[in-house]
């Protein structure tokens, strides 16, 4: 038996590497579900069953699905827009601080969570804020970089089938993850409209 740690996943694909890693490290994780902040609600769902399915005939994981508080989502995170930075912080900590309140009740004494695989979160932000959260709740943060991993978690999780989003979470993010993906789409065309007229 590893030493019980409460991980945050905010998806399926995003799981794969730090359950193997935090397994291979000594820890015996049980998942905890707890975001709200993922838009539409259909998509929140489609989320979570691929979540619930991989750790239920994959990963053989246990998984504590907590509270998706849609309304403090709206009231607390919502009004930054895009403000990306402020937005964001406010999001991890609604989704931490219930993940850390869960960890409690259950009698967990250490803390970690997937977003730190995503090379798209900001990850300094995340872990100063999972840091406080869980010595405010009397547990210990588990913050690891898994950045390095994600590129091996997008591959198992396209071999496994796993439905992978193309965007955090919330509309925003929807909004900006579009723009992006058009600017990106313009500049391809003038690169290559610049090579034929040389
Ligand atoms: S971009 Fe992601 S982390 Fe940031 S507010 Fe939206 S859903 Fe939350």
């Amino acid at each position: 038996m590893g030493t019980p740690l409460l991980l945050h996943a905010c998806c399926g694909p995003c799981s794969l590497e730090p359950l193997r890693i935090l397994r291979e490290e000594g820890y015996d994780p049980v998942i905890c579900w707890t975001n709200p902040n993922i838009q539409p609600l259909q998509e929140h769902d489609l989320r979570l069953r691929t979540l619930l399915s991989w750790a239920r005939d994959v990963a053989k994981v246990d998984v504590i699905v907590a509270a998706d508080d849609r309304d403090a989502w709206e009231a607390g995170v919502a009004p930054a827009g895009f403000d990306r930075v402020r937005r964001c912080r406010a999001c991890y900590a609604l989704r931490l601080a219930e993940s850390c309140r869960v960890a409690r009740e259950q009698g967990f004494s250490s803390i970690s969570t997937t977003l730190a695989v995503s090379p798209y979160q900001l990850f300094d932000d995340c872990a100063e804020l999972l840091e406080r959260l869980a010595a405010s709740h009397g547990l210990t943060a588990v913050v690891q970089d898994f950045r390095p991993y994600y590129a091996q978690a997008t591959k198992e999780a396209r071999e496994l089938g796993m439905y992978r989003q193309n965007y955090c979470g919330c509309r925003f993010s929807a909004a900006e993850a579009t723009m992006q993906r058009h600017e990106a789409r313009d500049a391809r065309k003038r690169a290559r409209r610049a090579q034929k007229e040389r």
